[in-house]
């Protein structure tokens, strides 16, 4: 499990588009899992919730295995991409 924190970090992910992402936001309690590829996975609101908000409304996660982001997030799946 990588915490993604910076910008470069988030778009060499979404270059590389492997792997998955789980979005958490305090405000709505929700816990998602994309897949990296996901239109729901974008720059413009990562920078807003991490960069410029310091996570105070929730955080960015980056998982190799979609078990391991369930087993320890508890996350559900974007009704988009699946997870
Ligand atoms: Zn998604």
């Amino acid at each position: 499990m990588l915490r993604v924190l910076e910008k470069e970090n988030f778009e060499k992910l979404k270059d590389a588009g492997e792997g998955y992402i789980v979005i958490t936001d305090k405000p709505n309690n929700t816990t998602k899992l994309h897949q990296v590829g996901c239109r729901y996975v974008d720059i413009k609101s990562f920078t807003k919730k991490v960069v410029e908000n310091h996570e105070e409304n929730g955080s960015y996660y980056w998982f190799k295995d979609k078990k391991d982001a369930v087993s320890e997030t508890n996350a559900d799946e974007c009704l988009v991409c699946k997870g």
